[in-house]
C-alpha cells in the first residue's frame, strides 16, 4: 500500500489569517519515515533524467531540494530573498497579493548548459517559481519541471506555470 502522506501533513484553520487552511509540512520532517518517503520518490522520479541542476526556493524548499542534490551528484542553487546572498547576484522582482518580492541567485552558479528543477515544499499561486524560473532562463538555463511534495491546484498554479510541468507527491482542493 502506498504511504499516506495525507495523515502526515498538519492543517492549521486560520493561519496565517483566517479562513487560510495551512498545510505544515514541520510535520512531515518530524516524521522520518514520511520524510524519507518524500525523498525517495523524488530520487526515483528524477535519477535517470537529463536534469543536472537543482534550484531551491527559500526557505522550506531547501529542506526537500538538499537531500536530493546529494543523492543524485548535483549542483544546488539556492533562490534567496534579496541580500541574503554574499556574491554577486541576478535578481528578480514580481508582485505579490499586496505588494513586491525580490528573489536572487548567484550569478555566478547559474548559466547555459544547465538543466534545472526547481524544488519549494508547497505550490499555492505559483507567484514565486513563476520569478524563479524567468530568472534562471534570463540567466541563460533552461528549467525542466518544478517540483513540490504538497500542490493546492484550486489557487490556478498552472496558469502562471503552464510552460512548466509541476509534479507534487499530494493535491488539495
Ligand atoms: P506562491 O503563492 O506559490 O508563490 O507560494 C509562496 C510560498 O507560500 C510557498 O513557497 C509556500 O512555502 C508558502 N505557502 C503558501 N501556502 C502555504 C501553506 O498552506 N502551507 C505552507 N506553505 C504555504
Amino acid at each position: 500500500m502506498a504511504f499516506d502522506l495525507d495523515a502526515a501533513i498538519r492543517k492549521i484553520p486560520d493561519f496565517p489569517k483566517p479562513g487560510i487552511l495551512f498545510y505544515d509540512i514541520t510535520s512531515i520532517l518530524a516524521n522520518p519515515e514520511a520524510f524519507s518517503y518524500c525523498i525517495n520518490s523524488m530520487v526515483e522520479t528524477y535519477k535517470d533524467t537529463d536534469i543536472n541542476a537543482i534550484a531551491a526556493i527559500e526557505s522550506r524548499g531547501f529542506i526537500f531540494a538538499a537531500p536530493l542534490a546529494e543523492r543524485l551528484s548535483l549542483p544546488l542553487i539556492l533562490v534567496r530573498k534579496k541580500g541574503k546572498l554574499p556574491g554577486e547576484t541576478l535578481s528578480k522582482t514580481f508582485d505579490l497579493e499586496y505588494g513586491q518580492d525580490t528573489i536572487e541567485i548567484h550569478k555566478a552558479d547559474v548559466g547555459p548548459g544547465q538543466t534545472f528543477l526547481i524544488v519549494d515544499d508547497l505550490v499555492a499561486t505559483g507567484g514565486t517559481l513563476r520569478a524563479a524560473i524567468d530568472l534562471l532562463t534570463e540567466a541563460g538555463a533552461s528549467v525542466k519541471e518544478i517540483f513540490a511534495p504538497i500542490g493546492l491546484p484550486f489557487l490556478n498554479y498552472s496558469e502562471k506555470l503552464g510552460d512548466v510541468p509541476v509534479r507534487t507527491l499530494i493535491e488539495y482542493d
